[in-house]
């Protein structure tokens, strides 16, 4: 995993030995979204196994804390998960990602970017009405931008979620199941979700070089993501070799450490130019 400074073991967000720890957390990050200035996104880059060049980024959260430092995603995106305010974070991340990929745009080198939701999203009727104005606000083409999902977001209400991904979908914007093959995926909800890619889960990706198992479950995913009409993403990719491999297998897009780590946009400039990516 990336590290994340040394002091999140400390402070214990995550962990339920008191509600003070978590209470204090999601004051701290309330004052964080409202301030602004702890709150920043990184992107890694997705890359086309055809062509080896960058066809997208996804967006992930970074939030320096003034006195803890940096704070893992995981160790703060769960809790906010639980309450409401998950909603104003991720409204915060979408203004972010949004403007990114204006710049990028009028910069002449449009990069569509992903970015990442929360089941409460998905309940929220209004929330795909709320994420078009905001690009038409920008005046960002819809298909640069790029929601990704769980099937575990889908099934809490899957006739509201799928309310809310047919109105995202229909107004242009792009969807991504991510982490597949960790959730309780079935065929038919599958067919039924409005979605254009599928992301399998690093898990299976980082086992398909040693096991078997993993290569058969990245294999399935693959076949059963084309028969769908998806592309196929497999993220976590660490070495050249599984790049290699997955790219025999007719895998689509590729992400992950071995390419590079999620960074900054004026990082990402330079990587670009460097790898003529
Ligand atoms: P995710 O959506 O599955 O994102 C991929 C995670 O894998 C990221 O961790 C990324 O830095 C990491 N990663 C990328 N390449 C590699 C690799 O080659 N090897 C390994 N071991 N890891 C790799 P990160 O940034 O710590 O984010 C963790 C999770 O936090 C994300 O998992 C996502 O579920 C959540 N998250 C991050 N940003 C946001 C956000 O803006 N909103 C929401 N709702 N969740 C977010
Ligand atoms: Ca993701
Ligand atoms: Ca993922
Ligand atoms: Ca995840």
């Amino acid at each position: 995993a990336e590290h994340h400074g040394g002091n999140v073991q400390e402070y214990d967000p995550a962990g339920d030995t008191g509600a003070p720890l978590r209470l204090e957390l999601l004051g701290d990050l309330r004052r964080a979204i409202e301030s602004g200035d702890q709150i920043s996104l990184h992107y890694q880059p997705k890359i086309d196994l055809q062509s080896w060049r960058i066809s997208g980024v996804e967006a992930l959260i970074r939030w320096q804390h003034p006195q803890q430092g940096r704070m893992a995603p995981d160790s703060f995106i769960p809790i906010a998960e639980t309450t409401s305010l998950i909603r104003p974070l991720t409204t915060h991340v979408l203004g972010m990602a949004v403007r990114q990929a204006k710049a990028w745009q009028q910069a002449g080198h449009p990069i569509p970017v992903a970015v990442n939701l929360s089941t409460r999203c998905l309940q929220d009727v209004g929330f795909a009405g709320q994420v078009l104005s905001l690009l038409h606000e920008a005046g960002l083409p819809a298909d640069l931008l790029e929601l990704e999902i769980t099937e575990s977001m889908v099934m809490t209400d899957p006739e509201r979620a799928l309310t809310v991904l047919q109105a995202l979908r229909a107004g242009g914007i792009r969807l991504s199941i991510d982490d597949f093959g960790t959730g309780h995926s079935s065929m038919a909800y599958l067919r039924r979700l409005p979605v254009d890619e599928l992301k399998i889960d690093k898990s299976f990706v980082q086992e398909m070089t040693v096991s078997h198992g993993g290569s058969v479950l990245v294999r399935s995913a693959i076949s059963l993501g084309h028969n769908l009409g998806l592309s196929v993403v497999a993220e976590g990719v660490e070495d050249q070799e599984t790049a290699d491999v997955l790219r025999e297998l007719g895998c689509d897009i590729a992400q992950g450490y071995h390419f590079a780590r999620p960074m900054p946009a004026g990082d990402l400039d330079r990587w670009i130019i460097e790898h003529r990516a």
